[in-house]
């Protein structure tokens, strides 16, 4: 078709500046809330191409919309670019080499995600000059999607409540559309504050507030049997309390994950964790502070707009990678553990039924997989599908096996695959967009499948009123 085409020629021809500005984003590496920089150079390159820009919207300093057009339809290209902690990684290297230990790294590759979509919006900008296309089309500068649900917060301050449709992607090392059922999932502090004593002298007038943390999360593990098989609990003590045995610990702070299918099922799970907290507080003679500062809900796949993903997936496939490439993908391959393997394997299998062991003579998965790629993983994307018809895919962007959050996907972040898979994303996106902004038909059947599949549920919006972003 030759919109597609014509839509694909000019991301090509700025493949310059987005590459660079993925590559900048990859170097600032900055984590939840704190993507100043990483906003920053998106926005400024949304503006000098023609897109009117507004910085911080929804209480999220990060976060940003650049606009173009006008009326509807309202097209939302959704882009992240916030990295991990602890995950500083050269480039290109297949070993673990931080630049700075401890420093954060893009483990996720939202430096490709933000800036594919980025390019897209442009794109179209671009090809709705040249034909004269009414709508508007957007690009949000989505913050905090690790840890803190970011765009939960922008769903919550009606940043999406005008969008017909929300287009968006996530790089990783298969090709598909990604189905519903990522993980609905609360981040929750439980603070203990007890008393401090001299602990051999006078234990007896102490009171441990590292005692009410270890108590609650053996309570919480017991809980485990008794909850439900797709629930996944998991949590980090991130104040012990201080170095000394022989201080009795007057505070003590653990950070909860806590996920399910379902928003309800969480909640549910968060007041039975609450209760192991406020029981452990009890038994230990502490007190216990709870806040929760996240929220993401499960999200929820409008069939019509993965349909069009699928159809220009399959038509701009496959990406064509040289010899160069394969060997660098291989080079990466060859340094996962033996369980990542293993689990290649099983993907493979799962994948390639007979043709199993051919997928794994490819170090790069250059075709559409049809089966599910959804995991147990959660998106804050999944808040923006409850209140817009929404679609997004997995694009190829490093080799097959990499982990997730790992060293390598930062390796390889701004490799010659990655570029490859952002340009491809971009195109993806651009052409969905397309379909979206030129047929009021099609925008209609997207909503109408989207309220059958909702099925009369609405948002299950679960950030408590009265909390806010911020870095923690
Ligand atoms: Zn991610």
């Amino acid at each position: 078709m030759s919109y597609v085409k014509d839509l694909s020629d000019l991301i090509e021809a700025r493949k310059g500046d987005t590459l660079r500005i993925s590559d900048q984003v990859w170097e600032y590496a900055e984590s939840r809330f704190q993507e100043f920089k990483s906003s920053a150079a998106e926005a400024e390159y949304m503006r000098e191409m023609g897109f009117k820009v507004t910085m911080g919207i929804g209480g999220e300093e990060t976060a940003f919309v650049a606009e173009y057009g006008s009326g509807k339809p309202v097209i939302a290209l959704l882009g992240e670019y916030d990295a991990l902690s602890g995950l500083s990684q050269e480039a290109d290297v297949p070993e673990v080499k931080p630049i700075v230990p401890g420093k954060d790294g893009h483990g996720c590759g939202h430096n490709l995600l933000g800036t594919a979509s980025m390019a897209a919006a442009v794109a179209l900008k671009e090809y709705m000059d040249e034909k004269h296309l009414p709508g508007t089309i957007r690009f949000y500068g989505c913050p905090a999607e690790e840890n803190a649900g970011g765009k939960a917060f922008l769903v919550r301050e009606g940043c999406f409540d005008d969008c017909d449709i929300a287009l968006t992607w996530h790089p990783g090392w298969m090709n598909g559309v990604t189905p519903s059922g990522s993980l609905a999932n609360f981040r929750v502090f439980y603070t203990f504050e007890g008393l401090s004593s001299h602990a051999a002298g006078a234990p007896h007038l102490g009171r441990s507030a590292l005692d009410a943390v270890e108590c609650m999360d053996v309570m919480v593990n017991y809980m485990r049997e008794h909850m439900i098989d797709d629930a996944r609990i998991h949590y980090a003590i991130i104040d012990a309390g201080g170095t000394a045995p022989n201080v009795v610990q007057s505070r003590a702070k653990v950070l909860y994950a806590i996920r399910a299918p379902k928003v309800t099922q969480v909640k549910e799970l968060f007041e039975r964790v609450s209760n192991c907290a406020r029981g452990a507080a009890l038994g230990t003679g502490t007190k216990v502070e709870i806040e929760q500062v996240s929220a993401y809900s499960d999200y929820i796949a409008c069939d019509v707009v993965s349909e069009q993903i699928q159809k220009h997936m399959e038509e701009l496939l496959p990406i064509g990678y040289t010899e160069e490439e394969l060997e660098y993908a291989k080079k990466f391959q060859n340094v996962i553990t033996d369980l990542d393997r293993e689990n290649l394997k099983a993907t493979a299998k799962r994948i390639g039924g007979k043709d199993a062991s051919k997928l794994l003579e490819q170090p790069l998965w250059d075709f559409m997989t049809y089966s599910k790629v959804g995991g147990k993983g959660s998106t804050d994307v999944g808040d923006v599908s409850w209140v817009v018809p929404t679609g997004q895919f997995s694009a190829v962007t490093w080799a097959a096996g990499t982990p997730g959050h790992a060293w390598q996907i930062v390796a390889q972040g701004k490799g010659p695959v990655a570029h490859k898979g952002t340009l491809f994303a971009a195109k993806v996106l651009a052409a969905s967009a397309y379909d979206f902004l030129t047929d009021p038909e099609l925008v209609k059947k997207a909503r109408e499948n989207w309220l059958e599949i909702l099925d009369g549920e609405t948002y299950p919006g679960a950030l408590p009123p009265d909390a806010k972003p911020h870095i923690w």
